[in-house]
């Protein structure tokens, strides 16, 4: 497989051309969406991993907003810390010992709740609940959180 098929599988899953935008925003935004691919091939090489193309994504966008919108941070870390109190108050008990974290291995899942429930197949993921059998792979705090309450 050539290196252009590679970086195009990679994008796939997050590709906004098949949204139903105009034809010139599609343009624009695959140009960005472009741009961050390079960007995180140049990352990928030099740090010598591999990253998800989403969290290098997110990751990005948090930087840059963290950069250049002075109220960010502390707008963040106040709907951070909003979610984790949701997360934890209504069942703490039954929650013990549940977790997102990176697996081990480093192999990447199929998240549980994407393809299970929204029948997404190409979002694959590192993190899985360290509390639950088979650790089962949660691509998000949105998905762990989905998981635990409705399952
Ligand atoms: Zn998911
Ligand atoms: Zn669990």
């Amino acid at each position: 497989m050539g290196a252009v098929d590679a970086t195009d599988q990679d994008m796939e899953p997050y590709n906004a051309a098949r949204k139903s935008y105009a034809w010139f925003k599609k343009v624009g935004i695959h140009v960005l969406q472009r741009m961050v691919l390079n960007a995180k091939v140049l990352y990928s090489v030099t740090n010598k991993r591999k990253v998800d193309m989403k969290d290098f994504t997110l990751q990005l966008c948090d930087e840059i907003l963290a950069k250049h919108l002075s109220d960010y941070t502390a707008m963040r870390d106040q709907h951070k810390n909003a979610k984790r109190q949701k997360l934890s108050e209504p069942s703490t008990s039954r929650l013990a010992g549940h977790d997102l974290v990176r697996s081990e291995q480093n192999t990447r899942r199929r998240c549980w709740v994407c393809y299970n429930i929204e029948k997404k197949r190409s979002i694959f993921t590192y993190k899985c609940c360290i509390g639950c059998k088979n650790r089962i792979p949660l691509c998000s705090l949105d998905h762990f959180t989905y998981y635990h309450d409705n399952l």
